[in-house]
């Protein structure tokens, strides 16, 4: 439920109305950006089935109306934030990255697991000199048979935290079980919620209290509503910070695709969803070859961001190789990323220390 009040209402008044709601247990948000220029938008948390809207409007006469979201997925509903897409905001130690509708595409891209040192700093050092701004790396793998390798575990988050270090790109990593969410929280800069466990209800209430920024992958036969429910699980632990990714779905040939790549849901979430949105063209497609199309088109969808694996020796790789760029690769499909991103308006704008870098040069050059 949204209460919707009159534009230049003021803080005084908005206040008054959020300790009225506070007396009746009910709490809320304000989710209006500046208060006393635009209607002012109070969001009610929590199960607002009983609540009368009767009663919320006689509380204040600067109120327009009280909406009802009537959406299952309440606080992950366009309705929720009023028609306004919100971003999320990571900041590491280095640099602060917004996703969402309104900035650059973001790019994450890495390895599927961390193998090693030498093999995670260069692989850092590869994506961050083709564009990317955060590093992936699974120290936890969810892998079809227990034969498989399985990860590194505690020691790959500290490998993940030493390539941030030598980098300043941003860590993302999945946690698999809510005992080493600790652990991974400490590290990552977004948590990853794998498709295998996107209705782990009790391993998203975990995550979701945890406070940090979310990445929840799309299950692998998931509907779009039992996506957004599950974002709804993080929500409701009082975490904003979730962006949706997409990796393919199963259908009916996995012979020529590992995944089908679900490019609709650009579109759909943006008619559904306020949150950001992230495209996984490796993991959906399963073959490298197929990889560049596909990020192509995601970005020709719309998205907000994608997850691109990257391996300096695929052939070799513990996990995932046959879908993994080798760095060139990766460098070279970047050019078509900024180039195609640019055109849609979505570029990234150089970064602050290459910016200074080609300051400075340009200045030598020009003495
Ligand atoms: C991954 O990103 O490492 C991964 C295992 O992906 P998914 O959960 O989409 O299969
Ligand atoms: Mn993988």
């Amino acid at each position: 439920m949204i209460i919707v009040m009159q534009s230049h209402t003021s803080k005084e008044e908005v206040d008054k109305l959020s300790s009225k709601l506070q007396t009746l247990d009910i709490k809320s948000e304000n989710i209006s950006k500046f208060v006393g220029q635009q209607k002012v938008i109070l969001a009610l948390m929590g199960d607002t089935t009983n609540i009368d809207s009767q009663s919320i409007q006689s509380l204040s006469s600067s109120i327009e109306h009280v909406e009802r979201i009537k959406k299952p997925f309440k606080q992950a509903s366009l309705e929720f934030r009023y028609g306004e897409y919100s971003e999320v905001v990571v900041s590491t130690p280095k640099v602060t990255v917004p996703f969402g509708k309104n900035h650059p595409v973001v790019v994450v891209a890495g390895p599927c697991s961390v193998e090693n040192e030498e093999m995670i700093v260069q692989t850092a050092i590869d994506v961050k000199a083709g564009g990317a701004q955060f590093l992936r790396g699974g120290a936890y793998k969810p892998r079809t048979s227990p034969y498989a390798f399985q990860g590194h575990g505690e020691s790959a988050l500290g490998l993940l935290a030493y390539a941030r270090e030598a980098t300043g790109l941003g860590i993302i990593t999945e946690v698999m079980d809510s005992a080493d969410l600790n652990k991974v929280a400490e590290v990552a800069d977004v948590i990853q919620v794998g498709a295998r466990n996107m209705q782990n209800f009790s391993l998203l209430k975990k995550v979701g209290a945890v406070g940090k920024p979310v990445l929840l992958k799309r299950g692998l036969s998931a509907t779009i509503e039992e996506w957004l429910m599950a974002a709804e699980y993080i929500l409701a632990m009082g975490n904003p910070n979730v962006i949706l990714c997409e990796r393919g779905v199963r259908s009916f040939d996995n012979r020529y695709t590992r995944n089908t790549l679900d490019l609709s849901v650009v579109p759909v979430l943006r008619s559904l969803t306020h949150l950001p949105i992230m495209i996984d063209p490796s993991h959906a497609t399963g073959y490298s070859e197929l990889v560049p199309s596909m990020t192509m088109a995601a970005i020709a969808a719309g998205t907000d961001s994608l997850m691109i694996e990257v391996h300096p020796n695929p052939k070799c790789a513990l996990s995932d190789g046959p879908q993994s760029l080798t760095p060139v690769e990766f460098t070279e499909l970047m050019q078509d990323v900024k180039s195609l991103s640019k055109f849609f308006n979505r570029g990234q704008k150089l970064p602050f220390a290459t910016a200074q870098f080609a300051t400075k040069s340009r200045l030598t050059i020009g003495v």
